[in-house]
């Protein structure tokens, strides 16, 4: 049986990524300014931060996905929502964290030591749901893109359908319906590796989405499952949980407010939807009962309300270059992850 602190600041954990120097960074001669002392503390310059963990360049895919998914496992087959975001600037990481792979060629999710935690939860899923014994089981998924406050879903066939509207669920109270949205039933991991390259693919090149930049969108990947179980008694119980999966906009937005190819009107929802974030997870992770969480003031918030906050858990995987050049943006990344979790 899955294990939630009853002191919700344990259920809300902020972890660091710090990769390697690119080859263009150590080209350019590019000196480190941000380092790893510690399991748990990083240094910019002189300024010091600690986090429930931090992962340095030597790090690999799989450390990442057994120390923050792994666990998260078994508590949304007891059926927890469970979400992981990926934040910082675009460049340091949030795409390899979260899919990884080499997105020119076919992949083989199952033997890619660089693939990220979406094919790795599929086939953690999988191989932890064939292990239960008298149930049933279905897991659905759903692949988003939220770019300008506008929800699109990247698994639709066609390539002409409005946003989708979003409406608060009146048969269940903090949660949303997405109206239309594409939700796959997949029955083997290999299905779920063919949506997420197809929604990859969709969000590259989709005619409705071009003229956009992906790294001011958010992407959300969700694997629900839903496990009927029949006791020894006959009596039946069903559980559903969640996980959500999601590659954040470039917190670039964030830190060059005066960025001039950027319209102002994207600007803001994506200023919008990351300082609401960070304002939900701030308030998830104190200690004591959050009085207001502002879930509505972000489209992204508040189609994940039904994943933060009560029973579950959040993790934010702050992502970061440790070149020089990238001083303003680490600094800013860093002062972000701190705020949301101040510990
Ligand atoms: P983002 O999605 O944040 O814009 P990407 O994930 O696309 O950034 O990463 C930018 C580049 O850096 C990619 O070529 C990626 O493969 C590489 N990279 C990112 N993180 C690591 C890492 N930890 N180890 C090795 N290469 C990495
Ligand atoms: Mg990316």
């Amino acid at each position: 049986m899955a294990y939630f602190a009853k002191d919700n600041s344990q259920n809300v954990k902020v972890v660091v990524r710090l990769r390697p120097l690119s080859d263009g960074e150590y080209n350019r001669d590019a000196f480190l300014v941000v380092k790893c002392s510690s399991k748990k503390d990083i240094s910019i310059k002189e300024k010091k931060y600690s986090f429930d963990h931090v992962f340095g360049p030597e790090c690999s895919q799989l450390d990442v996905y057994e120390c923050v998914v792994s666990p998260m496992i078994p508590d949304i087959i007891s059926g927890y929502n469970c979400t992981i975001f990926a934040y910082g600037a675009t460049g340091t990481g949030k795409t390899f964290t979260m899919t990884g792979g080499n997105t020119n060629s076919k992949q083989d999710w199952r033997t890619d030591p660089t693939a990220g935690i979406i094919p790795r939860s599929a086939i953690n899923l999988f191989e932890e749901l064939e292990l239960i014994q008298n149930s049933k089981y279905t897991v659905r998924v759903s692949f988003l893109e939220l770019y300008n406050e506008e929800v699109r879903d990247l698994l639709t066939d066609d390539d002409r359908v409005p946003p989708l509207n979003v409406f608060n669920d009146p048969n269940n109270k903090g949660s949303v319906w997405i109206q239309g949205v594409k939700e796959v039933t997949v029955c083997h991991r290999n299905d779920i590796f063919d949506l997420l390259e197809k929604g990859n693919l969709k969000r590259m090149f989709a005619p409705t989405l071009m003229n956009h930049n992906s790294s001011r969108s958010h992407t959300v990947f969700s694997m629900t499952v839903n496990i009927s179980e029949i006791s020894s008694s006959g009596r039946e119980s069903i559980k559903s949980g969640k996980l959500n999966l999601v590659d954040l906009a470039g917190s670039e937005n964030i830190a060059r407010s005066g960025a001039k190819d950027i319209r102002a009107k994207e600007l803001s929802n994506i200023n919008k939807s990351l300082l609401t974030l960070g304002r939900v997870i701030h308030a998830l992770s104190e200690s004591k009962k959050p009085q207001h969480i502002p879930y509505r003031d972000s489209k992204l918030t508040r189609i994940l309300q039904d994943s933060l906050g009560g029973r579950t858990k959040t993790c934010v995987i702050a992502t970061l270059s440790p070149a020089h050049t990238a001083y303003d943006e680490s600094l800013s990344t860093l002062e972000y992850a701190h705020r949301a979790r101040d510990i």
